[in-house]
């Protein structure tokens, strides 16, 4: 009873950063996905070569979260960005409250998008609302293709969805088409990109589709404020 009543707290709690979180973001009209997947899933460096494909055309800025060590943010900064590390000392999910003052860790008005690399987790880290944009879910090709159906959560609340490690395919079982049907199954609205992150196949049509979503948020804004002469 008491252990249900103190997880109710931190989730009250977690909810207030949260809409803080998706409050600020709002105003600087600043997206923020939230990168969520299994730990060795190929995250930082589907970040690094996004950073890297990305450059010149939009400012990304990335806080990572890991249970232990900077050795993920290190190498966003390699990839040429900026970014912050969280340590959870052993949790396993990253909260809103952790998020809130990582924004401030950041060049944060000098950003057009920010990515967060969850802690790797396929589990809770879907349930926690961080107050992103959206979530992103990682599915690796040597995971197996079953992981949508063993974790629908994740898959059916993701704006969109990376396969990566597509080059290793011709190595293993792995069904793209039972996949996608999986996916679509739970959701209908979600994309789905097949990519390497080592080979670069299929990253352009993942940048595209973000460079799209952040430079909408930018001319809107820029619209905006614009003075009148
Ligand atoms: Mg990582
Ligand atoms: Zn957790």
């Amino acid at each position: 009873m008491r252990k249900i009543k103190v997880r109710k707290k931190i989730l009250i709690a977690n909810e207030e950063y949260a809409a803080k979180n998706r409050a600020f973001l709002k105003d600087r009209k600043l997206p923020c996905l939230n990168v969520i997947s299994s730990p060795g899933s190929g995250k930082t460096t589907l970040l690094a070569k996004t950073i890297e494909t990305l450059r010149g055309k939009l400012s990304i800025g990335v806080i990572e979260g890991d249970i232990q060590t900077d050795i993920d943010a290190k190498r966003i900064r390699k990839a040429g960005a900026p970014a912050h590390q969280i340590n959870t000392e052993g949790a396993c999910h990253l909260s809103a409250a952790q998020i809130s003052y990582a924004f401030h860790k950041l060049p944060i008005d000098r950003l057009d998008l920010v990515f967060i690399e969850n802690v790797g987790n396929l589990v809770c880290p879907s349930t926690f609302d961080l107050g992103e944009t959206d979530k992103i879910a990682v599915l690796s090709v040597p995971e197996g293709d079953d992981k949508p159906a063993k974790y629908p959560m994740i898959f059916a609340r993701a704006a969109a969805v990376l396969i990566n490690k597509i080059d290793i395919l011709y190595a293993t079982d792995f069904n793209i088409k039972k996949v996608k049907a999986d996916i679509s199954k739970l959701n209908k609205k979600t994309k789905i990109f097949l990519v390497s992150a080592k080979t670069g196949e299929g990253m352009k049509q993942w940048c595209d589709w973000l460079e799209k979503r952040a430079i909408n948020k930018r001319t809107k804004s820029a619209k905006k404020t614009r003075p009148r002469q």
